[in-house]
């Protein structure tokens, strides 16, 4: 007889937020309106569990690397994963959305993990235009360096678009806000949940089909959006960064204003 499928839970684990931003910062073009209305951003991990089996969505960003970035950083992404009985050093599988400095800074966390990444978005971080100021500026080239040497270890699963990564997850290329983007796809009891990392910041980029102002390809971001929408059989497409997320979603109990369960 078949195995039934592994159905999984999502938690969305909050570890800092930046609350001086304003809507202008957000938004392209005129989606930002009010251009100067202040817009908080909050920062979370993402845990997807089954029995027996936790899988870790980013790696969020450290305390040593926000001595540059100046956030309101509560705690490493891998002490706040803690808070809920997951155990970085012993998780099997950490999915990479981007290599933006705020989704893979805590890997040295990760000991025993595989990392699971689009071959296009390594591409471009060791290729020409990476150096580009309005590309570097969202990176740490330590991170980087850290990935590559992961590679070279083979700890890094190299994977080009649509992609199983375990029974019930899935990652998928949605190129445009970086070249190898990727969204997890997730089966849960409310069917497929799609956590869009930076494919959507906010729940305002994909459900009102307004464009985020930071990307590499404005034609891909409204595709993301198309692609994301289609796949969540649940209704659910969860932005990445909105603090929406603490209103729409219910705390987990014990971890009021830091975990909430998604599905
Ligand atoms: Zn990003």
């Amino acid at each position: 007889m078949a195995e039934a499928p592994t159905v999984h839970e999502i938690y969305a684990v909050k570890f800092g937020e930046n609350p001086g931003g304003v809507r202008g910062h957000y938004f392209l073009g005129p989606d930002g309106d009010p251009q100067d209305e202040r817009m908080r951003l909050d920062y979370f991990v993402w845990a997807i569990r089954s029995p027996g089996q936790d899988i870790v969505l980013d790696a969020g960003f450290t305390a040593a690397t926000n001595r540059t970035r100046h956030r309101d950083h509560w705690e490493d992404p891998s002490a706040a994963l803690a808070r809920i009985g997951v155990d970085a050093a012993s998780v099997p599988i950490v999915i990479l959305s981007h290599l933006h400095y705020d989704h893979c800074g805590d890997l040295d966390a990760f000991g025993a993990a595989t990392f699971v990444l689009q071959e296009d978005e390594m591409a471009f971080w060791t290729g020409r235009f990476a150096p580009r100021r309005e590309f570097s500026r969202h990176i740490e080239i330590a991170d980087i360096e850290r990935v590559i040497r992961l590679n070279f270890a083979g700890r890094v699963r190299m994977v080009d678009g649509l992609h199983e990564v375990a029974d019930g997850v899935w990652v998928d290329k949605v190129a445009g806000h970086t070249p190898g983007m990727q969204a997890t796809y997730v089966r849960t009891a409310q069917g497929i949940v799609v956590l869009a990392s930076d494919s959507s910041h906010f729940f305002e980029n994909v459900e009102q089909d307004k464009p985020f102002a930071v990307h590499t390809d404005v034609v891909g971001l409204y595709r993301s959006f198309d692609t994301m929408k289609a796949a969540a059989t649940s209704g659910l497409v969860i932005a990445g960064h909105d603090p929406l997320i603490t209103e729409r979603f219910p705390a987990a109990t014990g971890h009021e204003g830091r975990v909430f369960r998604i599905a």
